[in-house]
């Protein structure tokens, strides 16, 4: 599992970092619509600040 916490404090997980990509698209657009996220810039988002989570509990399920 791929995990990027976002500065509002809550944190978007999906199974790789392509799946993360729009997880944080999604986040955004429902969260933060003021933010007018890019898919470019949810990318270098993901680059930058995800890391493998590696607990295997119950995570938040952010899919849909
Ligand atoms: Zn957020």
């Amino acid at each position: 599992m791929r995990e990027l916490h976002c500065m509002c404090g809550n944190h978007v997980v999906a199974d790789n970092d392509e799946r993360l990509v729009y997880q944080v698209l999604e986040h955004a657009r429902e969260v933060h619509p003021e933010m007018d996220l890019t898919e470019e810039q949810a990318r270098e988002m993901v680059a930058a600040g995800a890391y493998d989570r590696e607990d295997a509990s119950d995570t938040e399920d952010t899919s849909h």
